[in-house]
């Protein structure tokens, strides 16, 4: 499951098919927060509007600052900071964060 909500997502726009998953994922050149969908090698980079998708495979540049020679980390729960895309988190966000909470509290407490 993609910690983004597919619900969610593609209630707002996305275009995915039954199969995708969303993942949230961060640009190595120039630290974007972009989508991307596991199954049909789509990206989203607009988190103001997710009709705005690009397909990877023919995807030579980073859609934010262009660069050439770019990559992608998908980030495998959410990151501890807001990001643009907070409105399509998955529901179970709470639950995450309390997982992250306990594992961060000294056990002394
Ligand atoms: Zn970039």
């Amino acid at each position: 499951m993609g910690t983004i909500d597919k619900h969610i997502f593609e209630q707002a726009g996305a275009r995915g098919c039954s199969n995708s998953d969303y993942n949230l994922a961060i640009t190595t050149c120039c630290k974007s927060y972009i989508v991307e969908d596991d199954e049909l090698n789509d990206v989203y980079f607009d988190p103001k509007d997710v009709s705005k998708v690009l397909d990877l495979t023919s995807l030579e540049k980073c859609p934010i600052c262009s660069k050439d020679d770019w990559d992608y980390n998908i980030f495998d729960e959410w990151p501890r900071d807001e990001t643009p895309w907070s409105w399509a988190y998955h529901p179970n966000r709470s639950i995450v964060e309390n997982w992250i909470k306990k594992k961060t509290t000294p056990s002394s407490q």
